[in-house]
Protein backbone atom coordinates (compact mmCIF):
# COMPACT_ATOMS: atom_id res chain seq x y z
CA UNK A 1 0.00 0.00 0.00
CA UNK A 2 1.06 3.49 -0.68
CA UNK A 3 0.69 5.41 2.32
CA UNK A 4 3.66 8.17 1.08
CA UNK A 5 2.65 11.42 2.22
CA UNK A 6 3.83 14.41 -0.22
CA UNK A 7 5.79 17.38 1.74
CA UNK A 8 5.44 20.96 0.81
CA UNK A 9 7.19 23.83 1.72
CA UNK A 10 4.94 26.79 3.87
CA UNK A 11 4.99 29.59 1.15
CA UNK A 12 5.27 31.79 3.86
CA UNK A 13 7.17 30.83 6.64
CA UNK A 14 9.29 27.41 4.27
CA UNK A 15 7.87 25.01 7.52
CA UNK A 16 7.77 21.83 5.87
CA UNK A 17 3.99 20.67 5.77
CA UNK A 18 2.38 17.26 4.91
CA UNK A 19 0.28 17.50 2.36
CA UNK A 20 -2.98 15.78 3.55
CA UNK A 21 -6.56 15.55 3.60
CA UNK A 22 -7.09 16.63 6.85
CA UNK A 23 -4.36 19.50 5.91
CA UNK A 24 -7.06 22.46 5.01
CA UNK A 25 -4.78 25.21 4.92
CA UNK A 26 -1.91 23.66 2.12
CA UNK A 27 0.36 24.11 1.25
CA UNK A 28 0.38 26.35 4.20
CA UNK A 29 1.45 25.19 7.39
CA UNK A 30 -1.63 26.60 9.57
CA UNK A 31 -4.09 29.46 8.73
CA UNK A 32 -2.07 31.83 9.99
CA UNK A 33 0.18 31.63 7.30
CA UNK A 34 -2.42 30.97 4.55
CA UNK A 35 -4.10 34.53 5.59
CA UNK A 36 -1.15 36.15 5.61
CA UNK A 37 0.53 35.14 2.68
CA UNK A 38 -2.68 35.54 1.04
CA UNK A 39 -3.76 39.08 1.83
CA UNK A 40 0.06 39.53 0.87
CA UNK A 41 0.25 38.63 -2.53
CA UNK A 42 -3.73 39.21 -3.19
CA UNK A 43 -3.10 43.31 -2.81
CA UNK A 44 0.45 42.98 -4.68
CA UNK A 45 -1.00 40.98 -7.62
CA UNK A 46 -4.55 40.83 -7.58
CA UNK A 47 -4.61 41.25 -11.75
CA UNK A 48 -3.85 37.56 -12.05
CA UNK A 49 -7.30 35.93 -11.43
CA UNK A 50 -7.10 31.79 -11.55
CA UNK A 51 -3.49 31.54 -12.08
CA UNK A 52 -1.95 28.92 -9.69
CA UNK A 53 1.21 30.13 -8.08
CA UNK A 54 2.55 27.02 -6.56
CA UNK A 55 4.76 24.48 -8.08
CA UNK A 56 3.58 20.75 -9.08
CA UNK A 57 3.15 19.12 -6.13
CA UNK A 58 4.28 15.46 -7.34
CA UNK A 59 7.84 17.08 -7.26
CA UNK A 60 10.01 15.79 -4.33
CA UNK A 61 10.95 18.38 -2.00
CA UNK A 62 14.31 17.82 -0.84
CA UNK A 63 15.92 20.48 2.02
ZN1 LIG B 1 3.87 28.67 7.64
Amino acid sequence: MSTKTTSVDCPNCKKSVEWTDENNFRPFCSKRCKLIDFGGWASERNSIPGESVYPAIEDEYDQ
